[in-house]
């Protein structure tokens, strides 16, 4: 045992530096990899353009060692035990490769395709009356929809916006859409994960067992473990949801309704609050045409009041409901609850859709865009969380100043609260009850454009340190060992801490550079 003090500086020292690229070893060799580690699966080397080394953000490349198709969690324990036994080698489990800033990527280490495993496990079971399923830590959230629904008619409450995202890669951040003010972020809503630590061990955990474990790895960026099970919470899957759009031309009028909405007790509320700023121009991308849910819909700019500034605010709300609800009780329920709203009367839009089809609203902007050929360019995103305290400020400065002409996409806006969160986890907040989930969802061609967007985000984000606005990053990205620490802040040794316990060798998920590989083994 070493003294808690002792430990500390040590893991400061030789864990916290910045992630550097020269700790590739040139001459690896995947064959001699392979042969030493004994899958079931398959190994196979990758270049700089192949599945590993790139990611939907399109910002970074680099070059893996080898990609790994594991057949399941002992052949994920082989690689990291293998990987521990050098003095270098790092891995980094890829769901979906649906990050921005190459988190899931190892330069010149070995990356874990999650998808292989995606069928491993699916098992519904009922604990103490309620229905759960264990699914595949590399499973895709629109299968464990569509195989829920249509075998179970039972359906996990906490969504993402977007479905074609893993199980794991969602938990290891958060998870967040228009249900996480009712039920919080996914992450919230998992008792029970299977792990494999940093060290090759194979760990069921949760809130009761190794939970240090359990609650490091939900929103941890995949340093302390790959998770290979989950155990979801489920619902009676709703059968039609009625999805709403009003459009204010106030910010305080926006946040003050949706806020409201937030707040109210489950069945006097809509069932899924979201929210997005839109140009106050004609910009099919950016501007009215966005609001629309309809091909028949028409946005009629005459209804846009005199005082409306550069931008304007579209609450998008949702209720759900069954078939045998007669459309004048819908009705009834959406009026009584709209009424209570100060958007402009003229501009408000609804559609009837079927629960799938609204959980999979977004696959369908997907085959737009790639028909566009914009889904495969790069996407300079940004996300952050923006206490209620900050957010009329930020309102003021970047949405209506620096963004007023729309970021060629979504910008995200709506409230969340902090209660739906679990502080054990390694998730970190803004202070105060309510917080807003900010995404500038940018699609741009490829170009040198790129580069000016990401240094857009980057003044974005330091206006906000500059002006001292409370906020933390949403799916983190830093350079620098500092602004890690600032991200934690008072968490960092907990963090820190799990690191050393669970990781401490720090082979995993290179691709988030908050910690430096090291061959020493403290433990
Ligand atoms: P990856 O990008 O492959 O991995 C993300 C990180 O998790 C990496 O560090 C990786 O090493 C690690 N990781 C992956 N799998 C595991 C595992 N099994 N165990 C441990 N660590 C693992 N997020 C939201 O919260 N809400 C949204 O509405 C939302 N919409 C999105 C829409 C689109 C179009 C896109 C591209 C992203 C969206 N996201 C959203 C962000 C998404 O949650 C993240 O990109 C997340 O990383 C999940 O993507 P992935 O499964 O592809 O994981």
């Amino acid at each position: 045992m070493y003294p808690v003090s002792f430990i500390f500086i040590t893991i400061l020292h030789k864990l916290s530096f910045p992630w550097s690229d020269a700790d590739s070893i040139p001459d690896d060799d995947v064959s001699t990899i392979s042969q030493s580690l004994d899958l079931q699966g398959t190994i196979e080397s990758c270049g700089i353009m192949g599945l590993a080394g790139k990611d939907f953000g399109g910002i970074y490349t680099v070059k893996p060692l080898g990609l790994i198709k594991p057949s399941g969690t002992e052949d994920i324990a082989r690689v990291i035990k293998a990987a521990s036994r050098t003095s270098h080698l790092t891995v980094a489990a890829r769901g979906n490769g649906h990050s921005i800033n190459g988190q899931a990527m190892a330069d010149g280490g070995l990356v874990i395709d999650m998808r292989s495993t995606e069928e491993n496990h699916f098992k519904l079971l009922t604990i103490d009356g309620s229905p759960y399923i264990d699914v595949s830590g590399g499973a895709l959230w629109e299968d464990v929809l569509k195989r829920c629904v249509s075998m179970f008619r039972l359906a996990p409450r906490s969504w993402t916006d977007y479905l074609s995202l893993t199980v794991g890669g969602t938990l290891s951040n958060a998870g967040v859409s228009g249900q996480t003010f009712r039920y919080g972020p996914q992450t919230s809503n998992v008792t029970e994960l299977e792990v494999v630590t940093g060290k090759g061990e194979i760990i069921v955990c949760s809130e009761t067992q190794n939970s240090e474990l359990f609650f490091g790895a939900l929103g941890g960026l995949g340093q302390f473990g790959i998770i290979t099970r989950a155990r979801v919470k489920l619902q009676p899957a709703p059968d039609m949801v009625r999805r709403i759009r009003i459009v204010y031309s106030e910010f305080e009028e926006f946040t003050r309704d949706s806020e409201f909405l937030v707040t109210r007790e489950e069945g006097a509320s809509f069932d899924y609050v979201e929210g997005f700023v839109l140009s106050n121009s004609d910009d099919p991308i950016n501007g009215w045409p966005s609001v629309t849910l309809d091909p028949d819909h028409e946005f009629n700019p005459a209804h846009i009041p005199q005082t409306a500034g550069s931008v304007l605010y579209c609450l998008e709300v949702a209720l759900h409901y069954s078939h045998s609800d007669h459309a004048s009780t819908v009705d009834a329920a959406v009026n009584g609850l709209l009424e209570r709203l100060g958007f402009i009367r003229r501009l408000k839009f609804q559609v009837n859709v079927s629960y799938l089809e609204f959980l999979l609203r977004v696959k369908q902007v997907e085959e737009h865009a790639r028909a566009n050929g914009i889904w495969d360019s790069p996407h300079p995103w940004l996300n952050i969380f923006v206490s209620k305290s900050s957010i009329v400020e930020f309102d003021r400065t970047v949405f209506r100043k620096m963004l007023k002409d729309g970021v060629g996409g979504p910008m995200l806006i709506y409230p969340l609260l902090r209660s739906k969160w679990d502080e054990r986890t390694s998730v970190v907040l803004p202070e105060g009850e309510i917080f807003y989930i900010v995404a500038l969802l940018r699609f741009v061609p490829q170009g040198p454009s790129v580069e000016k967007l990401v240094a857009q985000n980057h003044e974005i984000v330091k206006w906000c340190n500059k002006e001292g606005l409370d906020f933390k990053l949403y799916l983190p990205h830093y350079q620098s060992n500092e602004d890690w620490k600032r991200h934690f802040r008072n968490h960092w040794s907990r963090f820190v801490e799990r690191k050393f316990s669970f990781d401490p060798m720090a082979i995993l998920a290179p691709g988030q550079r908050i910690f430096k590989r090291t061959h020493v083994n403290l433990n």
